[in-house]
């Protein structure tokens, strides 16, 4: 049985028409989904009853069961169990500007990116759109606050599982639903070219960022398989077309990895790498976990990073290390959850 939140509000009024129902039953029900948060058909008291039972008979509605969680003061994090018992993760974060949730795309990871906790379990399927959708209505309601920005940078990669999620984009940014404003919402990617390509002609004013960490193909062959399909001058190509078709500026990111891709040299060859790119570059302080062997990089080595892409020009931010306590790096919930077991 499909998931009524899997239902473009398009979809819906499609559904309705082939009933012979009016259309405007769709936009009631989508408020009754997303306005009004009802867990069962049967609350929604403005639809008659037939259509409730039809309802019924079509669609579930259920949502993802929360299995544990992990508090600290300005992140929450949740290990969600889906109805095929596959765990996934979602962190929220709390920002000066909103609060953001960090969702999760697939069971598992194909990019094998070896400093990558998610990647330790190998891609098992790809969520649905009602997956992602209720990670946010399930954090909503458990901490009784709304989501103002939305990444997708949890575990999975958003470009392999490609038409749910811009189907999940289409369905939070309706205005009769969650109306999460396309600005708000990022997507990020390790660097699938074609999909970067596709991306590029799609109407709405995402936010796109790249997980670039290396400077050239040497470094980023040995950290990120994915650079050996899709090598870097074939991905920074796309990302200046993008920009071209789009007009956005693109954040790339960079996992600060100690002797690994922080030398001063690095920093030189990404400044030039990135040199008039409409772009800015967020250094990310690496998240250490057990089982990698990877060290973050000091803080005076991050600094002096930054420093020497400010001196060429290139617009930089440290980002901010949220959820130390809490096990933050993506995945690191789930397997620490079953070794525990
Ligand atoms: N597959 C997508 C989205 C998921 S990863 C992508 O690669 O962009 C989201 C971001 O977290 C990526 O930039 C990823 O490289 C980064 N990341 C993964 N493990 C991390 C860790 N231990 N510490 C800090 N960032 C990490």
């Amino acid at each position: 049985m499909n998931n009524i939140y899997d239902y473009r509000l398009d979809d819906l009024k499609e559904y309705f028409k082939k009933l012979n129902e009016k259309e405007f039953k769709a936009i009631q029900v989508y408020e009754w989904l997303y306005k009004k948060r009802i867990k069962t058909f049967d609350e929604m008291t403005n639809i008659k009853k037939e259509v409730i039972e039809k309802l019924k008979q079509d669609f579930s509605i259920e949502p993802l069961n929360i299995l544990k969680k992990q508090i600290d003061t300005d992140v929450c994090k949740y290990l969600f169990e889906l109805k095929d018992k596959n765990r996934i993760e979602a962190v929220l974060m709390k920002h000066d500007y909103g609060n953001s949730l960090c969702v999760s795309t697939q069971v598992g990871c194909n990019m094998s990116c070896t400093f990558c906790e998610s990647g330790r379990l190998k891609k098992v399927r790809n969520l649905k759109s009602h997956e992602m959708i209720s990670q946010i209505l399930q954090v909503e309601e458990d901490l009784n606050i709304r989501i103002t920005h939305i990444v997708l940078m949890g575990i999975g990669e958003p470009f392999d599982n490609y038409d749910n999620v811009i189907k999940f984009i289409d369905i939070i940014n309706t205005p009769n639903g969650i109306d999460l404003g396309a600005r708000h919402i990022t997507v990020s990617t390790s660097g699938i070219v074609p999909k970067i390509n596709e991306f590029a002609k799609n109407p709405k004013q995402v936010n796109l960022a790249i997980s670039l960490h290396a400077p050239n193909n040497e470094v980023r062959n040995q950290i990120m398989p994915i650079n050996k399909a899709y090598p870097i001058e074939q991905l920074i190509e796309s990302v200046k077309q993008y920009i071209n078709k789009t007009n956005r500026r693109v954040t790339f990111e960079y996992i600060m990895l100690k002797d690994i891709n922080d030398s001063e040299i690095n920093a030189q060859e990404l400044s030039k790498l990135l040199k008039g790119i409409n772009c800015y570059v967020n250094l990310i302080p690496y998240n250490e976990t057990s089982h990698i062997k990877y060290k973050k990089s000091t803080k005076e080595q991050i600094m002096k990073f930054y420093d020497t892409l400010k001196k060429n020009n290139i617009n930089v931010t440290i980002r901010k290390e949220f959820g130390k306590k809490v096990s933050a790096a993506c995945g690191q919930l789930r397997s620490n959850y079953e070794e525990e077991r």
